[in-house]
């Protein structure tokens, strides 16, 4: 599966991100992206996952991609799960009515490319600017008509009170993925590195924007001094509720990710090929908890506690390197 259809399962492991990055054209499914990320995921791998064994008029290279981009699709909730408490903990977040915690604000995607590197660094022991993220997840063909349409359906069969009045769904399925590919390509870190000379991907936003713009770039040269991975196993709060606690570094709660992931996967995979029951079962393996941060049931519910890293003094000065690099090595640049 991976050899044919590798770009399609890493495509599908952005999950309902590809929502997220839905900025652009209109209309969004922004919305989608929150409301997936707060509740109902099981069914709705459920219903993808069932989608793929629909006798249709679908060639079997095309049911051969879906299938892919499903299972990677599956894979995203139990890392989501487990390193969301982490990454809400670590990064803070902006409290309405606290100006001062204006501070926190894109310090979560950034934690989180921050910890993509490393864990990139090591698993594969080379820099980030080896990853070629448009080569890995943008597919040279358009996204097939099919792939709209049965994300259309499983929304409606997960998510019936919203979607079904929904007369743009599809259009929103479309932008999503239209936006997604074009931020993944923009992104790309074999494109924006600061080891080749003049990077690539920034346009006149990215210095208008300030130092934030650096939040969804790969960072390059972070200060080491700096546990961002807590490496050393210090505990942590779930930032939601003070009794649970951890020491588990963001390596082993990915460890723990894919020992979770395994069983849904493999679920996944028998109601592909048919069997209900296994679709059922995917459905309770997975649940209804939130892939964000919630109570010990699952339900979505209010962060309290942080201990946030210096998370905006290494934004600026990426930014400032940025900057910095672009004026003086791109005299074409028209960043102001
Ligand atoms: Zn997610």
């Amino acid at each position: 599966m991976l050899a044919d259809n590798g770009k399609w399962f890493n495509l599908g492991c952005q999950g309902p991100d590809i929502f997220y990055h839905n900025q652009r054209t209109r209309p969004l499914s922004v919305l989608y992206g929150s409301l997936i990320h707060k509740r109902g995921i099981g069914a709705l791998c459920s219903a993808l996952a069932s989608s793929c064994s629909e006798p249709d008029a679908s060639s079997s290279t095309l049911n051969d991609a879906w299938r892919a981009f499903v299972l990677g699709f599956i894979s995203h909730v139990e890392l989501d799960r487990l390193s969301h408490p982490y990454i809400v903990h670590m990064a803070g977040w902006v409290i309405p009515g606290r100006p001062e915690s204006d501070d926190y604000r894109s310090c979560h995607p950034f934690l989180e490319r921050v910890l993509d590197c490393l864990l990139w660094e090591k698993e594969t022991g080379t820099a980030i600017r080896d990853f070629h993220q448009r080569e890995e997840l943008v597919p040279s063909e358009p996204i097939p008509a099919a792939f709209i349409e049965r994300l259309s359906t499983a929304f409606r069969l997960a998510y019936p009170l919203r979607a079904h009045g929904d007369e743009e769904l599809s259009l929103r399925m479309e932008n999503a993925f239209l936006d997604a590919l074009y931020f993944y390509s923009r992104s790309d870190p074999s494109r924006t590195t600061m080891t080749e000379g003049c990077p690539h991907g920034y346009g006149p936003a990215f210095v208008q924007h300030g130092y934030r713009s650096v939040s969804v770039v790969y960072p390059e040269g972070i200060d080491a001094a700096i546990d961002w991975a807590n490496q050393s196993r210090i505990a942590w709060r779930h930032p939601c509720d003070p009794p649970r606690q951890s020491n588990a570094s963001y390596f082993e709660l990915c460890a723990q990710a894919v020992e979770r992931a395994a069983p849904q996967m493999l679920a996944a995979y028998e109601a592909m090929n048919g069997s209900s029951s296994s679709s059922t079962r995917l459905e309770a393996l997975i649940g209804d908890g939130t892939m964000n941060v919630g109570d010990e049931q699952g339900v979505q519910s209010r962060a309290l506690h942080m201990a946030p890293l210096p998370i905006k003094s290494a934004m600026q000065e990426q930014f400032k390197r940025r900057v910095d690099l672009i004026h003086s090595t791109c005299p074409d640049a028209d960043l102001d």
